[in-house]
């Protein structure tokens, strides 16, 4: 077993505070869904994991698999296991699809153990089936010219090529039409098991009708103000986040 551990964890973007004194343990064979109005953090918590350089982190500890995160370079976090499906994903010219993902997989393993062409195109055609996408998008440049849905559709793609131990899923749901959203609920959950965790981020409750969470963690103001099973998320969608606020006696200001 594998544990992600955040702890009490600081983050600062351009000077203003964004997380204040967040924990979450995370370990592989659980999903655990992040739900919280806009502008709370949530984004954040994403990029402060995978290294991004906008954050600064000022206080609080990462742990993944014994090692100190912090200390980890962007390429050594990936290589470590953990994945981020972002919420904007960017567009490279001049690179396939394909070739992304081959090199992607392959940065992960050590010399000697690449994968072979053959047992590429297998796998490739393989989850591509999966995800009903036609085998033209991996012959055309890494999101360029993609819909909102087909972007969506291809970080799933990456996360069944990739098969990282770790996965953060940032708003993985959003723009989705009805059968799109059902697509990547597949893919999330072809992945779900033992040996795989996943943080799933959300606004809506939408998407975990259909990858059902172990664990709803509700963020308010930088950091978790409540957190539950599933049904906390049904709760979520009655009551609305001015609702939970209301219930727990907070009073935070929202953009919603
Ligand atoms: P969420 O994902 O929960 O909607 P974010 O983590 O994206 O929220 O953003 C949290 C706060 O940080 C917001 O107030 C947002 O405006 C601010 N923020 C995020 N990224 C930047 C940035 N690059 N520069 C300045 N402010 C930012
Ligand atoms: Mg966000």
């Amino acid at each position: 077993m594998t544990t992600l551990e955040i702890k009490n964890l600081h983050v600062l973007i351009e000077d203003k505070k964004i997380l204040k004194g967040f924990n979450l343990t995370v370990k592989t064979g659980e999903i655990h869904a992040i739900m919280g109005p806009n502008g709370t953090g949530k984004s954040t918590l994403a990029a402060a994991i995978m290294g991004h350089p906008s954050v600064e982190i000022t206080e609080g500890e990462i742990w993944f698999d014994g090692m100190n995160v912090l200390e980890l370079e962007v390429d050594e976090r990936a290589r470590a296991g953990l994945f981020l499906a972002v919420q904007y994903p960017s567009e490279i010219p001049g690179v396939t699809n394909a070739e992304f993902l081959r090199a992607s997989i392959n940065a992960r393993r050590d010399e000697g153990d690449k994968i072979s062409i053959r047992d590429f195109i297998e796998k490739l055609d393989n989850k591509m089936a999966i995800l009903d996408m036609p085998e033209e998008m991996a012959e055309r440049y890494l999101n360029e010219g993609f819909s909102g849905g087909e972007k969506k559709r291809n970080e799933i793609l990456q996360l069944l090529m990739i098969e990282p131990k770790f996965a953060i899923l940032d708003e993985i749901d959003s723009g989705l039409d009805i059968d799109a959203l059902q697509v990547v609920s597949k893919g999330i959950n072809e992945m779900r098991g033992d040996d795989f965790g996943s943080i799933i981020i959300t606004h809506y409750q939408r998407l975990l009708n259909f990858v059902i969470p172990d664990f709803v963690h509700i963020v308010m103001d930088g950091r978790i103000v409540k957190s539950g099973d599933a049904s906390l998320a049904k709760q979520l969608e009655k009551e609305g986040y001015k609702g939970i606020a209301d219930d727990l006696g907070l009073n935070v200001a929202m953009e919603e």
